[in-house]
């Protein structure tokens, strides 16, 4: 299936106060830096704005939501329907006590700074998750021993209707990279929990996750971060990560067209320069078959693959 470049999407969409785009180029706004267009791209300007767009919009019309892109890879066919992103409107960080309301477009890293500045402790494992907290949330994302969970005191979302929804730290049904809110729910906001802290010391353990991940991953590279789960679930893998296993497969630097293997990190997929999102998910199929074949340990893609593939016979 190819995706239809005309604009007459936008035609049946709803009026809105954000801005609608049609055929809105999405490579440049993932760190991938690959795939086609959305078929129309919806920044809302607030909640109410975002609400009212999915109550008013005709149903046959699939909405994708996406952060910045570090955990996804956007096919070379394009996204149909709307893909939505969360601008200015949703990135406020109000403070109460030491908790913190947070938008689900801010930047985690800038939770992070911003609980370090009020001395609040606990949430600096967000300086190393280079998403929103609307990805994080949706991700139960974690680094360095603590993850989302741990710090979630409850999330608002819209469902697919537009209605407002609170949900309880249970309702989240966070567990490992995964949140069980049915997948076409727009996480709008959270509320993270910390402790009182001291902002130098906390900066210290902030200073400490960079130098870290400096060290272990490629993070100045165009990637989507960990490719698989860790399979800890599957006997076969005797407890070894999914680095570990891909590494053992013999699959370290291994290239496919432009995309390859970190080498620095065996579960990071890279675009060496001109790869195509086809190069990554294949290279990361010829992975999850090699180390099928040589451990019968069945990776699953923690990467998110949104859109669809070119078709066939179309030139790049
Ligand atoms: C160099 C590098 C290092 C990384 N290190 C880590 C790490 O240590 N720990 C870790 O957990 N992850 C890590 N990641 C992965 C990634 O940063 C996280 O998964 C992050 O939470 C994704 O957030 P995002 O805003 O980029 O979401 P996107 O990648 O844009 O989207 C990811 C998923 O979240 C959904 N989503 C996004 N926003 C919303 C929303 N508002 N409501 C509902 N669903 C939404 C999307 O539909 C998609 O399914 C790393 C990535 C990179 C590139």
């Amino acid at each position: 299936m190819a995706l239809a470049r005309d604009a007459s999407l936008l035609e049946r969409l709803p009026k809105v106060r954000g801005r609608l785009t049609a055929n809105a180029p999405l490579a440049p706004i993932t760190w991938f830096r690959v795939g086609g267009p959305a078929e129309v791209m919806f920044r809302p300007a607030d909640v109410d704005d975002l609400g009212q767009f999915l109550a008013a919009k005709p149903a046959d019309v699939p909405v994708t939501v996406i952060g910045v892109g570090s955990n996804l890879l956007v096919r070379d066919g394009g996204v149909p329907g709307v893909v939505v992103r969360l601008g200015r409107g949703f990135v406020e960080i109000t403070r109460d006590g030491e908790r913190l309301r947070v938008g689900a477009g801010a930047l985690d890293l800038n939770v992070a700074l911003f609980a370090r500045d009020a001395g609040i402790a606990g949430l600096e494992f967000l300086s190393g998750v280079p998403g929103t907290i609307g990805g994080a949330l949706r991700m139960n994302a974690g680094a360095y021993g603590t993850e989302v969970r741990d710090v979630a005191l409850g999330a608002e979302a819209l469902d697919a209707g537009g209605v407002r929804r609170w949900l309880m730290p249970g309702e989240l049904g966070l567990s490992y990279r995964h949140s069980a809110v049915p997948a076409d729910w727009i996480f709008t906001a959270a509320v993270l929990r910390g402790s009182p802290g001291t902002p130098s010391e906390i900066q210290a353990r902030i200073a400490d996750i960079q130098a870290q991940r400096e060290a272990s991953q490629p993070i100045r590279t165009r990637t989507g971060g960990s490719t698989f789960a860790n399979p800890t679930d599957q006997p076969a893998a005797s407890g070894r990560k999914a680095w570990q296993l891909i590494d053992a497969a013999g699959c370290r630097g291994l290239r496919r067209g432009g995309a390859q293997v970190s080498e620095k990190h065996t579960n990071f997929l890279i675009n060496v320069g001109d790869a195509t999102a086809a190069d990554i998910e294949g290279l990361g199929e010829e992975v999850r078959a090699r180390v099928r074949e040589r451990f019968g340990v069945e990776l699953r893609w923690e990467i998110r693959r949104i859109g669809l593939d070119r078709p066939e016979g179309d030139g790049r």
